[in-house]
């Protein structure tokens, strides 16, 4: 016997609370609609889900700043971001920096701006208790089906405590995060793709599934990131304790961020060995950071020969204490080696270590870890090709095929002012809201199922496996799911990962180049010919299978509208 809760109603339901999802709802309530916030916020489904309370709230700003954005975009995504980014970013997110800057304190960094509190955990719990405040509704559940389709939304049902609740609503926004759960190498945000699944069952539309953003230092004891900051000054040894030089000295450089792709590239190409990171001389490389610096502001300062030799003097005194009483005349005469001062570089680095003393020993190995994703949801400026259901977040993540630092927080404020503006255009008043029928199924998670899943994306993706293994795990996807249907399990999680999965894998099939982080050892270049085009997927009902083909970017632009 199921256990069933009261019907509700609400004018729009937003599935995710993360920072998009709540963003959007927050425009939304504050604009006189309706609106209810749906999310998850236990932890049996995976942990606990979501990037957003993982992230430090980065905003890049360089689409205000910079003159040429279309180009910076084109060459971040590497030709294949969506058509619309440019546009929502230069257009809204100076009003949305506004907005958000009088609710919460932001700073300054490098790329822009960032939430003071670097927390983007308690930036969701402030807004949580403001949207409510302004009379939003917050339900902490777990949607299990989704009931639209290319003509009607009708709403959604749900799981919570055991009972089985409905929603029904006129437009819904999908706002669930990403699928880079869906890799055994991935970071612990526990986001499967679940609604991305349950969207196209309904016979919604994805783009550019294969393009996940990997990092390029995963530490395989944590699944965790190291941040390139901190591994600065590293040795960097395969197993048989050869150095990765040329690695070991970007790092030394400051080139961290710059370093993923190439580390990313070269772990992969090298998947027959074991990596590790010696932390070991990290705090010799942050005393020649330190000295580095010093010498460099003796150089920017005005009537700088007067103060060099006395600021010079200090620098070295205070560099020495790093070594041994009697080693120090020696690390002098390593340094002092022409009249004027000069920085200590990588070579020297590698000398002065000799007379240094280790006190912390630390090493760990490292992989790539797959981050976030890039792809997600079909979409013509947060419309979909469903009805009345709109998508924001890393849900629809569109930027393409490489890195995109901070950018994913500034483009989910733009689209929550999108996505608001074009519902209280599109929702009138006259029009009644649908009922309809729960389906009496529970929703189960199946750990066995993910893991499964899980490890066969990541040979295909990560180890460079062939095509033949790809398709025989497509069949596996489709069988499984056809199993569940028989089985009448078709509300469990696994079926909606089944079809991503299946969607991921074909669109990595049908593209057979290396662009950004999408990395193939059987088609190791760009294919221009496929520039500004992006894979297309979408699951047919019928046969219970996955179709894709490939479409012009400039098929998504706003001005075409294909989407009504
Ligand atoms: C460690 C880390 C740091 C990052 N730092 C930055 C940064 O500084 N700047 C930046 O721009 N980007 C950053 N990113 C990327 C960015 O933070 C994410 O893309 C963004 O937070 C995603 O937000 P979201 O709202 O789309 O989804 P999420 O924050 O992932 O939230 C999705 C929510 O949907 C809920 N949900 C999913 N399915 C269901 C369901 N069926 N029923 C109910 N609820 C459901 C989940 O429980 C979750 O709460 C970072 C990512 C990571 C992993």
């Amino acid at each position: 016997m199921n256990h069933i809760l009261p019907a509700l109603d609400s004018q729009v339901a937003v599935v995710g609370g993360g920072v998009a999802g709540i963003w959007a709802a927050y425009k939304l309530i504050k604009a006189g609609i309706p609106t209810t916030l749906i999310t998850y916020l236990d932890k049996d489904r995976g942990g606990i889900q979501g990037s957003t309370h993982r992230s430090v709230g980065a905003i890049n700003t360089s689409s205000l700043t910079n003159d040429d954005f279309a180009s910076y975009m084109d060459d971040l995504g590497r030709k294949c971001a969506h058509p619309f980014v440019t546009q929502a970013l230069q257009q809204y997110l100076k009003d949305e920096i506004d907005e958000l800057s009088s609710l919460v304190a932001l700073k300054a960094i490098k790329i822009g701006l960032a939430l003071e509190s670097e927390s983007g955990k308690s930036f969701l719990q402030y807004m949580y208790e403001l949207f409510e405040s302004l009379g939003g509704r917050i339900i902490n559940a777990w949607v299990t089906r989704l009931v639209i389709d290319k003509n009607i939304c009708q709403g959604l049902q749900y799981e919570k405590n055991g009972y089985i609740g409905k929603l029904r609503c006129r437009a819904i926004i999908l706002a669930s995060g990403g699928y880079a759960g869906l890799y055994s190498n991935s970071i612990n945000t526990n986001c499967f793709g679940t609604m991305l699944g349950r969207f196209m069952e309904c016979g919604g539309s994805a783009t550019n599934l294969e393009f996940l953003f990997k990092h390029g230092y995963g530490n395989i004891d944590t699944n965790d990131l190291t941040p390139t900051e901190e591994i600065a000054g590293a040795e960097i040894y395969d197993k048989n304790k050869s150095r990765v030089v040329w690695l070991e000295k970007m790092l030394f450089d400051g080139q961290g961020t710059n370093t993923h792709l190439q580390a990313v590239n070269f772990w992969t190409s090298n998947s027959h060995m074991d990596y590790s990171i010696d932390l070991s001389y990290r705090e010799l490389y942050l005393a020649i950071f330190k000295f580095n610096s010093a010498i460099q502001n003796t150089y920017t300062q005005p009537n700088f020969c007067n103060k060099l030799i006395p600021l010079y003097k200090d620098a070295l005194e205070n560099f020495l204490t790093n070594f041994p009483e009697n080693a120090r005349i020696e690390v002098s005469h390593k340094i002092i080696s022409t009249d004027y001062p000069q920085v200590i570089n990588y070579d020297k680095f590698q000398d002065l270590k000799k007379l240094f003393s280790v006190e912390n020993f630390r090493l760990f190995q490292v992989k790539p870890i797959t981050y976030f994703s890039m792809g997600g949801i079909a979409h013509i400026n947060c419309r979909t090709d469903l009805k009345n259901v709109y998508v924001t977040g890393e849900c629809m993540h569109d930027f393409g095929a490489n890195r995109v630092g901070g950018l994913p927080w500034a483009l989910y404020l733009a689209n929550g002012r999108i996505i608001c503006e074009h519902i209280v255009k599109q929702l009138k008043e006259h029009e009644k809201q649908l009922d309809f029928e729960i389906v009496f199924q529970k929703s189960h998670f199946s750990g066995e199922l993910l893991k499964e899943i899980r490890g066969r994306l990541y040979e295909y993706q990560n180890k460079n496996k062939n095509e033949t293994q790809a398709l025989e795990s497509i069949q596996w996807f489709r069988e499984t799911r056809s199993t569940l249907i028989q089985n009448n399990e078709s509300l469990s999680d696994s079926f909606a990962w089944l079809i991503v999965a299946e969607a991921i894998m074909l669109s990595s099939l049908s593209r057979r180049e290396s662009r950004g982080y999408f990395l193939r050892s059987d088609f190791p270049f760009e294919n221009v010919n496929l520039d500004k085009y992006l894979s297309y997927l979408w699951y047919d009902q019928q046969v219970n299978i996955v179709k894709s083909r490939f479409l012009e970017a400039s098929y998504f632009s706003s001005s075409l509208d294909n989407f009504v």
